[in-house]
């Protein structure tokens, strides 16, 4: 059997893209298959009336500027990926009913505001920041190739002491007032795990790429970062099959040969999956070709929030409307963990609001603005929902949205509504094919977290030479995080390729 493809990679989502740009890069012969007619998965826009809508993006993290440029920049340019971003000086407005807040990017700036509000917090916030920044320069060495456990034991022995504390416990060491801890633990619906739960070391390093090099956006939209990745797999050679859906990974003796669509089999050496593997057991790899292994821990995990998002169009600009926030987050209690209990209900108590006017003017036409709501659920909100009751549903929820966003801002936008549009789970779990829609892979945990992936990841390889990358893989979710996964698996399989090329010859 002659193997067509060095490289199958199933899915163009983010991970799916950047894996698939990599193998072509290095000359590998590639298919990218993706069942919708267009890439991005989560990542891309849509149009309604006058309206371009960013489906997912609120902002990327590890961008930089030229001057100081973040990791996704350096990608990006490895590629000949330009893209026209900009970069906001504000990283968030945040209501809650003890406190309405405006923190600015940029470290220092982010530790004066928070003095200014939280008097006495300045060192313990600095002290995070000084954590963070130590914590992703040892990742960088982890992440290097094969880091030597002296060099992490003295080099770098503040990754060490945080690995596995809580933020919680972190910022309790640190002496941090709890109001500067509420603040701080804002972002902790960017990753959907509460500050008790989420892994201190992985949050200073998410807190500091957000704020130390501030948040990003493209112009063009994520339109404009997808495109160019597809442009790089043309430019390099590799094949792009859209409106392709591949029904099955054809396996044996613990191998995968290729991918099934329809009666067409095609074959490659190594397959990358950009698909979730809860979707993917059962669905596209015959049960008996699932070692036992990764069922436990695909049910060990629990499956990322689900996002219920609202997209409108307003024929009013913003200033006009009184809007200034670019990110706007709305929780009923200040604290993290009250939070993400909120979020378990139809009646979440947690929304957050975008409106891209707010970083450039330009985002829509003149006298126009646009809002893009979202809200997470930390529990299947869908479970209860009949096929007729499916509507009231989505209004129900979408009317709530709008209800507490203009109670809490303080914002009449009802009467301006010219486009509206709403995605639910459901939308999400049809569009991206994962579990529930969420984008989030699985909820990271103490004993989940980023660094405990990394360091299990030899062990979870459980296909041989398949490879399931995407926000459930070990960077978790994001835009940031999806590529470097994807990336990291593509280097993996090209290594492996030449390897195997060395053996033959
Ligand atoms: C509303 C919202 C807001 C967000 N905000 C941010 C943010 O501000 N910043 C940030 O960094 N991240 C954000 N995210 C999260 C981020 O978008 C995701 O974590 C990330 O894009 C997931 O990438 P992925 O590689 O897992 O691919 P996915 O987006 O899950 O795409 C997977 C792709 O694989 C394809 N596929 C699956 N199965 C098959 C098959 N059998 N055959 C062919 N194709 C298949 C799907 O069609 C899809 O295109 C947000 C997400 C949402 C929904």
């Amino acid at each position: 059997m002659t193997k067509k493809y060095d490289v199958i990679v199933i899915g163009a989502g983010n991970a799916g893209l950047a894996a698939a740009a990599t193998a072509a890069a290095t000359g590998m012969k590639t298919l990218l298959i993706e069942k919708n007619v267009y890439p991005g998965g989560c990542a891309t826009s849509f149009r309604r009336g006058r309206f371009e809508f960013e489906t997912a993006l609120h902002e990327l993290a590890n961008v930089g500027t030229e001057e100081n440029p973040g990791t996704i920049r350096k990608i990006f340019s490895d590629f000949g990926i330009d893209v026209n971003w900009h970069i906001d000086d504000t990283a968030f407005r945040v209501i809650t009913a003890d406190y309405d807040v405006t923190m600015p990017a940029g470290v220092e700036k982010f530790c004066c505001e928070m003095e200014k509000n939280v008097p006495g917090s300045y060192d313990s916030v600095r002290a995070v920041f000084r954590l963070g920044k130590k914590a992703n320069e040892a990742f960088k060495y982890l992440s290097s190739g094969k880091p030597d456990p002296n060099v992490m034991m003295t080099k770098h022995r503040d990754f060490m002491i945080m690995a596995s504390h809580s933020v919680d416990t972190c910022l309790n060491a640190l002496n941090m007032p709890q109001r500067a801890q509420n603040i701080l633990n804002t972002y902790w619906s960017y990753i959907g795990a509460p500050s008790d739960r989420l892994d201190f070391l992985f949050y200073v390093i998410i807190l500091d790429r957000y704020i130390n090099l501030g948040p990003a956006m493209p112009i063009m939209r994520s339109h404009e970062i997808t495109s160019a990745f597809e442009d790089s797999v043309r430019r390099n050679g590799g094949e792009i099959w859209y409106g392709t859906k591949v029904e099955e990974i054809i396996m044996k003796d613990g191998k995968a040969l290729g991918v099934k669509i329809g009666e067409k089999e095609i074959y490659g050496s190594k397959i990358i999956a950009n698909c979730h593997p809860g979707c993917s057991f059962g669905s596209l790899i015959r049960e008996d070709h699932i070692p036992e292994r990764a069922l436990k821990i695909h049910n060990a995990r629990k499956n990322g929030a689900q996002f219920f998002t609202m997209y409108i169009g307003l024929c009013k600009d913003a200033a006009s409307l009184g809007i200034n926030d670019y990110t706007l987050i709305l929780y009923d209690s200040p604290l993290s963990v009250k939070q993400y209990e909120g979020c378990r209900g139809l009646d979440t108590s947690f929304i957050m609001v975008n409106c891209l006017n707010c970083a450039f003017k330009s985002a829509s036409p003149e006298g126009t603005s646009m809002l893009y709501f979202t809200s997470v659920f930390t529990e299947d909100i869908l479970k209860d929902v009949t096929t007729e009751g499916y509507k009231d549903f989505k209004n129900h929820v979408a009317e709530a949205m709008i209800k507490r966003y203009e109670e809490k801002a303080g914002i009449s936008i009802t009467p301006y509504i010219e486009e509206i549009v709403t995605s639910s789970p459901a939308t999400f779990a049809r569009y991206i094919n994962t579990p529930g829609g969420t984008p989030y892979g699985y909820e990271v945990s103490l004993w989940d977290s980023m660094i405990a992936r990394i360091l299990n990841s030899k062990n979870e390889r459980l296909f041989g030479n398949l490879w399931f990358v995407g926000a459930h893989g070990e960077r978790t979710d994001g835009y940031n995080s999806a590529i470097s996964n994807g990336i990291d698996a593509a280097k993996s399989a090209i290594k492996e390729i030449k390897q195997d090329r060395e053996t033959i010859a």
